[in-house]
């Protein structure tokens, strides 16, 4: 199949005509053309997975997983297969992903692009840690093996390298074992940003997956108020009497949907805050521990299916980014402060811990704490607000996230991402011409010097 049609990801911006290739083997993935990238589920918010003018492969139907060893928990499949068809096979049989975003709704390939980080990166890392051998399709020049040992330059390029040095074929994945498809988790509330800190400090509540929500619009002292929530994988024991015999079986959930892309005035300052206030409360008065199953605890959003419509036809950012520690408290405190003030409102805004940075030359995760905003395109000004924040990030010795960026400077993302050079290295020598590209690569020049 090849079709020329407008192509958006998830935020919905930007929206740009690229040629669509929907390839049924993964061998015939080439990217032997003058201008070519690779695109999974588009989860990403922004222009990563476009081309503009240019090619651009989907790997949907390339979704076969080609081998699972049920006694080691090594799984194999093509790049093309989501999260959830994985979920589907191994937690039945007690294996969960050792890393997973907040939706499940994504391909293998674009995981390991973005070198995705989830709920435990203090305590596990991000994906491509757990990732034992890739299979590579170079620009003229078939296809290579890479791995962790054999061509790690390419291997640790490709993981969180969004999709530029060459179309991933195959991945081969460690998991991790479960006892149970349930998590025990904990909600515990903060009035402002010190007592969020303290909460997540405090040894007592540390747990291997830990996030928090955060009430963006609050100022003053409730800044930076909200509730951590905390989970482990829940033991035998831990699970109600009638669950135990039957550990694995997930409840069935009824998913709600979002028919209607919503008129533009449905999200204001004054409808989140009403929303905000509400579930404050809501969570607040949740104290004792609680047994969730695996969905509802690591992918609330994904049982409101087209839930990114209640942002209108005209889409939204993400705008995510990462502070180092030390330091890290005193900038947060400072960037919440101008995005309160500012008013514009974040339906979505996620604080995690983060541990040390992995290998991936381009991955975003580094040791500090890492908040996700999501923010309405309506607001005229917000692209000068986000501007601003770049400064400050930077300031702080902190970085945007690639998977979630759609306007980021190509000089701001240089200061970002010191690896960068080491990168284009690898890029130069694996695809001279630069034909694997994208409309993020041609934004922030990426191929161009360091
Ligand atoms: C609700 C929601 C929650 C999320 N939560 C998290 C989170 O907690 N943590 C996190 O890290 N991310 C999170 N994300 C972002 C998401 O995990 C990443 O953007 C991921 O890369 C999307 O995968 P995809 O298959 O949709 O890839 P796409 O969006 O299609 O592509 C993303 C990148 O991967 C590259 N790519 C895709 N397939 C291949 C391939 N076969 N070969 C080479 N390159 C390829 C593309 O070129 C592109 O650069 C979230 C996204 C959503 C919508």
């Amino acid at each position: 199949m090849v079709k020329i049609a407008p192509l958006a990801s998830w935020n919905n911006y930007p929206k740009q005509i690229c040629t669509l290739h929907r390839p049924e083997r993964y061998r015939q993935f080439s990217p032997d053309v003058e201008s070519a990238i690779a695109r999974g589920l588009g989860r990403s918010y922004g222009d990563a997975a476009l081309n503009e003018g240019g090619q651009v492969f989907l790997s949907e139907r390339l979704n076969r997983i080609l081998v699972f060893d049920p006694v080691r928990g090594v799984l194999r499949a093509e790049a093309g297969v989501s999260l959830d068809e994985i979920l589907r096979l191994i937690v039945p049989r007690g294996w969960f992903l050792p890393v997973s975003p907040g939706t499940r709704f994504v391909s293998l390939g674009g995981a390991v692009a973005s070198d995705v980080h989830g709920k435990n990166h203090h305590c596990d890392g991000s994906f491509g840690a757990y990732v034992s051998a890739i299979q590579l399709a170079l620009p003229g020049a078939g296809w290579v093996d890479c791995s962790p040992t054999a061509n790690p330059e390419i291997f640790w390029a490709t993981v969180g390298g969004m999709g530029l040095t060459g179309f991933i074929g195959e991945v081969e994945l460690q998991l991790r074992p479960i006892a149970s498809a349930y998590v025990r988790a904990q909600h515990h509330a903060a009035s402002n940003l010190d007592g969020l800190f303290d909460l997540f400090a405090d040894p007592d509540r540390d747990a291997p997956y830990t996030v928090a929500w955060i009430d963006c619009l609050s100022s003053g002292n409730k800044l930076g108020r909200g509730v951590l929530m905390t989970g482990h994988h829940a033991a035998l024991q831990e699970l109600p009497i009638g669950v135990r015999s039957r550990p694995y079986d997930l409840p069935a959930v009824k998913a709600l949907s979002v028919p209607v892309n919503l008129p533009g005035w449905a999200l204001n300052p004054l409808s989140v805050s009403l929303f905000n206030e509400a579930y404050f409360a809501a969570q607040a008065r949740k104290r004792a521990p609680f047994i969730a199953d695996l969905r509802s605890f690591f992918y609330p959003l994904d049982n409101i299916h087209h839930w990114n419509r209640i942002y209108g036809a005209g889409g939204f950012v993400q705008y995510q980014f990462v502070i180092p520690e030390p330091g890290a408290s005193a900038a947060l405190r400072e960037l919440l402060k101008r995005i309160a003030s500012s008013r514009h409102a974040s339906f979505l805004a996620v604080l995690k811990r983060m541990g040390p940075a992995g290998s991936g030359m381009l991955s975003f995760p580094m040791l500090g704490y890492t908040l996700a905003l999501d923010l309405s395109l309506r607001d005229p000004d917000l692209f000068k607000l986000l501007d601003e924040l770049d400064e400050l990030v930077i300031e702080h010795g902190g970085r945007v996230y690639l998977a979630k960026d759609a306007r980021l400077s190509a000089a701001s993302f240089r200061k970002m991402y010191p690896r960068y050079g080491e990168w284009l290295a690898v890029k130069n020598r694996l695809d001279p011409d630069h034909q694997v590209t994208s409309s993020m690569a041609r934004r922030l020049q990426l191929g161009s010097a360091a």
